[in-house]
């Protein structure tokens, strides 16, 4: 039985997409392998969101070549979104590469790598108009949560953002394939959904009728057997005040929103198209709060977009102060060719940019700490993730709320809710015990 091994960069959309192309391989007999050197096809399912991805990328290619040198019939595949952006450049960079496959061609991959056994290569399948199949096959990743895309693309075009350039315009997927796969995760006993999305809050803009994000919800919500309902990601010029009820009367759904606020000065938020001010994102702040009074929020953040003055930088800081997010995740612009920032006057050294990074990183530091101090003395329920990143003699799980919870408990607890009372916290996590299963 040949064997493939998969390596995956970016976003749960890629690790999803990822989980897909697992699945159809699978149906043409291949056995999904964690080690490298025993596999018969490689694939790399590529993300190119930032400079830093791309090289990282073709260093693993770089890696590749020694591979493939010394096993001739391995078979390589480059997919994903820096191959849906410049095919070309990584055939020109790599030319041991096999295939190359795009966004919109995931279907394709079985029978691509057919064409190479029979001695074609390399092979481009590279298409910008369409849509994917809805219901593809898939071996999951993860045993406890499993992604599900509900809308793919998007129409926004920040201007410092290729999503749109290499996964095309919103695509809704239909409620009856959703609600096919949310039932199918429930019957394997996932206890999580994780409705997948580059702005969940268009849902349904594209499909006949009237089925808005929160309708989806009230639908998931129906799926027997699901106790937690996520998802990501959330724009906030799109979220409305019938989602945040949603969000307040669902059970399921967890009391966590991750919302991309990016900046906190309005000229740069104006600059980067996000269409929303500071006081709209405080007032959807207060509005959560309100509904929700406990909820967790997380965002991210660029620093040194072009034109970032200290003025400007200084509001991002004051932002993070005022609303006091849970998390953050923060990143240095980076200019993506062919993007509208890109060719922006007044780019920011990069030293600044680091600067600026690591003073943001300090300040949210101090208030993910104190944030995750609330939650002493409390017991939480925890959906078991595996073993603890950071020491495998203990377990690792995380709260409705998002909080990655470490503790001591048995193997066999992984997939499984339990209760845990917490002792103590720090800036990456809280630390417990179990109270009950
Ligand atoms: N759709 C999401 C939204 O509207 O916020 C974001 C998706 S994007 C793949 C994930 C994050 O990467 C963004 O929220 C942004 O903070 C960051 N990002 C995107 N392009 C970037 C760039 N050129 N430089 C630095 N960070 C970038
Ligand atoms: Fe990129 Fe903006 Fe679309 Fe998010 S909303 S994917 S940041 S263009």
């Amino acid at each position: 039985m040949p064997y493939v091994y998969i390596k995956t960069y970016g976003c749960q959309m890629n690790e999803y997409d990822s989980e897909v192309i697992a699945g159809l391989l699978c149906q043409k007999d291949f056995s999904p392998t964690s080690d490298m050197d025993r596999a018969d096809l490689i694939i790399v399912n590529t993300c190119y969101v930032r400079e830093k991805v791309k090289h990282k990328v073709f260093s693993f290619l770089g890696e590749l070549k020694k591979l493939k040198e010394q096993k001739p019939h391995l078979v390589l595949g480059v997919g994903g979104c820096l191959a849906q952006k410049d095919p070309q450049e990584i055939l020109k960079r790599a030319p041991y590469v096999d295939i190359i496959w795009g966004t919109l061609n995931l279907q394709d991959i079985p029978k691509l790598v057919d064409k190479v056994t029979e001695g074609k290569s390399p092979i481009i399948k590279v298409e910008s108009e369409g849509k994917l199949p809805d219901d593809l096959p898939l071996v999951r990743n993860k045993k406890f949560s499993a992604y599900i895309p509900v809308i793919r693309g998007c129409n926004n075009f920040c201007t410092y953002c290729n999503v749109p350039y290499v996964r095309g315009r919103e695509k809704s997927r239909s409620l009856k394939s959703i609600i096919r796969e949310v039932e199918m995760a429930a019957r394997e006993g996932f206890k999580e959904v994780v409705l997948l999305g580059q702005n969940v809050n268009s849902y349904g803009k594209d499909l006949p009728g009237h089925l808005d994000f929160a309708d989806l919800l009230y639908e998931v919500s129906k799926v027997e057997g699901i106790s937690r309902i996520r998802f990501t990601t959330s724009h906030p010029k799109d979220l409305s005040e019938k989602l945040m009820l949603a969000m307040a009367n669902i059970d399921e759904v967890c009391e966590h929103l991750h919302l991309p606020l990016q900046a906190g000065s309005n000229k740069i938020l104006k600059l980067m198209r996000r269409g929303y001010t500071r006081e709209d994102y405080l007032k959807l702040v207060s509005q959560l709060r309100s509904l929700i009074p406990d909820i967790s929020l997380t965002t991210d953040l660029i620093v040194g977009f072009p034109g970032e003055g200290e003025e400007d930088f200084n509001q991002t800081l004051d932002m993070v102060k005022k609303v006091k997010f849970d998390g953050t995740f923060t990143f240095e612009y980076s200019p993506i060719p062919g993007t509208i920032a890109a060719k922006f006057d007044n780019q920011i050294p990069d030293s600044v940019k680091g600067k600026r990074l690591r003073r943001l990183i300090e300040i949210q530091r101090r208030i993910t700490e104190e944030k995750n101090e609330v939650w002493i003395g409390k017991t939480v329920e925890v959906l078991v993730e595996g073993l603890s990143r950071k020491d495998p003699r203990e377990l690792q799980g995380r709260t409705r709320h998002n909080k990655i919870v470490v503790f001591s408990g048995k193997k066999d607890l992984i997939g499984e809710l339990v209760n845990v009372r917490v002792n103590s916290a720090g800036c990456w996590a809280l630390r417990g015990e179990i109270v009950s299963c």
